[in-house]
C-alpha cells in the first residue's frame, strides 16, 4: 500500500498544487467560486481528521464542530478583547483543543459500540452550549470585528487572499495524516479496527494511540476553525453545532471514508450540493427551510447501500497507478534479545484455573515449557486450549493460579506487557488486516522495536527506522517462505498461508517463547512439512514454541513433550510416544468408542 499510495499522492498532489490555488486570482474566478472553493477547504481539514479518526480508527464522531469552535473562538477573544495577535489566537487554540481532546478522548474513547457516538454527541451538544450561554463569548450572538491574518506584512482581509493559505492547510493535512498512515503508529493506528486483542498482543498501546488520533483529528478542526474566524470575521455558536458534526461525517463518507483524498472529494461535493438545494429546494417546495438534510439523509442511505468505500474509488481509478513497489533494503539487522538458558523453565503454569460464569473452561492446569523446547497443547474441542493461551498472553485474565515467565509473574500483565517481555503469538482465527500488505502486516510484529513516533511519521524523520523495520518484516517473511508476497493484500492469501503470515509477524516480536493456536490448520501436507521444518529450526536457535494443534501426527512428529486436555482438566502429559498409548487420552479422542 505504502508505495503506490504514494505515488498516486504524488500525481494527486501536483494535480492539486498546479490547479487549485492558481485559479481564482489570476483567472479573475467569480467571487462565488471564491467563497465556496474557501469552504470545501475549510471543510476539508475537519473532514481529512474524521477519515484518520473514524475511517481508519474506526471511531465514529459526532462532535468535531466543537473543537472547529474551540480553534474559532480561542481567536476570536483574544484578537478581539485582548486584542492579540491572531498567531497568539492560533496557538491559544491549539493548546485549549489539545488538552480538552486528550481529557475528552481519554474518557469517550473506552467507550465501545453505539456508546461510542452517543458520547461524541454528548460532549459535542455540550460545547455548543457552552459557546452560547458565556458571556465572555458573547452568547449567541457571538464576537464581531476579528481582524484579518497577516501574513509577512501581507494582510489576507479577501477571500481571495485566504483561500491560498486555507489550501496549503488543507494540502499540509492530507499529507500529514497519509505521512502517519504510512508509519509505524500508522500501522498500530490501522490495526485498531477489527478490535483491539491483535494490536495489544504486538505490543500496542490501544488506547493511547485512541486519544493520539482523537487529538490530531481535533487539532486539525481547530485550526479550520481558527482559519474561519479570519475569513469571516465574525463568529457565533450556530456552525458549530451538531448539524455540522453530522455534516463533517457525512464529507467523509461521502467521499470515502477510508481514503484520505476522499475527504477533500466529499467535502466539495457536499458543499456544492448543499449550495444548490438551499437556493434550489424552497422554490420547488414554496416554503423556506433546511430542506437539504433530506436529500443529504437519502444519499447516505444510498451510499451505504450501493457504494460503502464512498465516491473516491471510482474517482481513482482514472489516475495513474505505477505498481512498483520497493523490496525492504538490506539493513543491519534490529538488536535482537538474549537467549534464556537451554532447558531451564521458561514457562511456569501453576494450578491455572479460568471460568466464564458457571462454565470452569480452564480447571486448575499446570504445566511447564523449558527453553528450546517444543510443547504441544493437545485436545478436543471445547478442552480449554485456546482459552489457556489467552490467559498465557494476557488477553483473559486468570480466574485463579499463576503464570510465570523467565522467572517473573505475568498473570497480572496486560498483554502489550507480556508481548514486550518476548511472548509472541498467533491466533486461531487468524486477525490480521485483509486490505494491508503483506509486509505492512507482519511489521506490526516489530512495533516495540520501532522508536518512531507521531511527530517524526507527521514530517517523515522516520525514514531510518521505517527502513530497519521493514527489513525485518521482509527477513522474517524470508524465513517463513512468504518472501513472493511482500507486496500482495494478506486477504488475498489463502487460509493456511494467513497463518504463516502471523507466525512471520509474531517473529517480528523477537520472541523467546511462541504461541501458536492451531498453525497447521488449513495447510496441505507439503505445506505442513514446511512448517514443521521452520519450528524445528526456530528450535535450534533457541526458540520456545507452544502449539495447539488438531493434526496428531503433525504434533507427535514434532513435538519434545505433550500436555493434554479434556473439558478444561489436564489428563495427561508426557513425551509424544507414551501420549500415543495412553487409555485417558485414547478415550478423550476417541469418546469411548473402540
Ligand atoms: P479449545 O480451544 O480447546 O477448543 P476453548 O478454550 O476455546 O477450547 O474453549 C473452552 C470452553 O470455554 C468452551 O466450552 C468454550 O465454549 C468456553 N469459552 C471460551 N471462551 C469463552 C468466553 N469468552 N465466554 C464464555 N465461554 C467461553
Ligand atoms: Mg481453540
Amino acid at each position: 500500500m505504502g508505495s503506490t499510495l504514494r505515488n498516486k499522492r504524488f500525481w494527486l498532489f501536483l494535480i492539486v498544487v498546479l490547479a487549485l490555488p492558481v485559479l481564482p486570482a489570476p483567472l479573475r474566478a467569480p467571487e462565488y467560486w471564491v467563497t465556496l472553493l474557501n469552504y470545501i477547504g475549510l471543510y476539508s481539514i475537519v473532514a481529512i481528521g474524521l477519515v484518520l479518526l473514524t475511517g481508519i480508527g474506526g471511531m465514529t464522531s459526532f462532535g468535531q464542530a466543537a473543537f472547529v469552535g474551540l480553534g474559532a473562538y480561542s481567536t476570536a477573544l483574544l484578537s478581539t478583547t485582548y486584542g492579540l495577535s491572531p498567531w497568539l489566537g492560533l496557538l491559544a487554540g491549539l493548546v485549549v483543543t489539545t488538552v480538552a481532546a486528550m481529557l475528552i478522548g481519554a474518557i469517550t474513547m473506552r467507550l465501545s459500540g453505539h456508546f461510542l457516538p452517543l458520547g461524541t454527541i454528548a460532549w459535542g451538544l455540550s460545547l455548543f452550549f457552552l459557546f452560547g450561554n458565556l458571556n465572555v463569548l458573547g452568547k449567541y450572538d457571538g464576537i464581531n470585528g476579528i481582524p484579518s491574518l497577516d501574513v509577512f506584512g501581507w494582510q489576507l482581509d479577501s477571500g481571495r487572499r485566504i483561500y491560498y493559505v486555507i489550501w496549503v492547510v488543507v494540502i499540509g493535512a492530507a499529507i500529514s495524516v497519509q505521512n502517519l498512515l504510512d508509519s509505524r503508529p500508522g500501522r498500530a493506528i490501522r490495526a485498531l479496527r477489527g478490535g483491539t486483542t491483535m494490536a495489544e498482543a504486538m505490543g500496542v498501546n490501544t488506547a493511547w494511540m485512541k486519544v493520539v488520533i482523537f487529538t490530531y483529528a481535533a487539532i486539525l478542526a481547530s485550526i479550520s476553525g481558527f482559519l474561519y474566524a479570519h475569513l469571516q470575521r465574525a463568529v457565533n455558536p450556530t456552525p458549530f453545532g451538531l448539524n455540522y458534526g453530522i455534516l463533517f461525517l457525512f464529507m467523509a463518507v461521502v467521499g470515502g471514508v477510508e481514503h484520505v483524498w476522499g475527504a477533500v472529494l466529499g467535502a466539495a461535493i457536499l458543499t456544492v450540493l448543499q449550495d444548490w438545494l438551499q437556493s434550489l429546494l424552497p422554490k420547488l417546495l414554496g416554503s423556506s427551510g433546511n430542506y437539504e438534510v433530506i436529500v443529504f439523509g437519502v444519499l447516505m442511505v444510498l451510499l451505504l447501500q450501493f457504494a460503502r468505500d464512498g465516491v473516491w474509488p471510482f474517482l481513482a481509478r482514472w489516475f495513474p497507478m505505477r505498481r512498483h513497489a520497493d523490496t525492504p533494503r538490506e539493513v543491519e539487522a534490529l538488536p535482537r534479545r538474549s537467549m534464556p538458558v537451554a532447558s531451564e523453565a521458561l514457562l511456569v503454569v501453576d494450578k491455572l484455573s479460568k471460568t466464564f460464569g458457571g462454565l470452569v473452561a480452564v480447571n486448575e492446569v499446570s504445566f511447564t515449557v523449558k527453553a528450546g523446547e517444543i510443547v504441544g497443547l493437545i485436545g478436543p474441542n471445547g478442552a480449554g486450549k485456546s482459552t489457556t493461551f489467552n490467559l498465557v498472553s494476557g488477553v483473559l485474565r486468570a480466574s485463579s493460579g499463576s503464570i510465570t515467565f523467565a522467572g517473573e509473574r505475568i498473570d497480572r500483565c496486560a498483554s502489550r506487557e507480556i508481548a514486550r517481555r518476548g511472548i509472541g503469538r498467533t491466533f486461531q482465527h487468524v486477525r490480521l488486516l485483509p486490505r494491508m500488505s503483506v509486509l505492512e502486516n507482519v511489521a506490526i510484529g516489530a512495533h516495540l522495536r520501532g522508536r518512531g513516533g507521531v511527530w517524526r511519521s507527521i514530517v517523515r524523520l522516520n525514514g531510518a527506522d521505517e527502513t530497519r523495520l521493514m527489513a525485518e518484516a521482509a527477513r522474517q517473511l524470508d524465513r517463513v517462505g512468504l518472501s513472493r508476497y511482500l507486496h500482495n493484500e494478506a486477504g488475498s492469501l489463502a487460509l493456511g498461508q494467513q497463518r504463516i503470515l502471523e507466525i512471520a509477524r509474531a517473529l517480528c516480536v523477537d520472541p523467546t517463547l511462541l504461541l501458536l493456536d492451531e498453525p497447521a490448520a488449513g495447510l496441505r501436507y507439503q505445506e505442513k512439512q514446511a512448517l514443521a521444518d521452520l519450528l524445528r529450526k526456530l528450535k535450534t536457535e533457541g526458540t520456545s514454541i507452544l502449539l495447539v494443534e488438531h493434526d496428531m501426527d503433525f504434533v507427535m512428529n514434532l513435538t519434545d513433550h505433550l500436555v493434554v486436555m479434556e473439558f478444561g482438566t489436564k489428563i495427561a502429559e508426557g513425551q509424544p510416544a507414551d501420549i500415543q498409548t495412553n487409555q485417558a487420552v485414547l478415550d478423550a479422542y476417541l469418546g469411548g468408542v473402540e
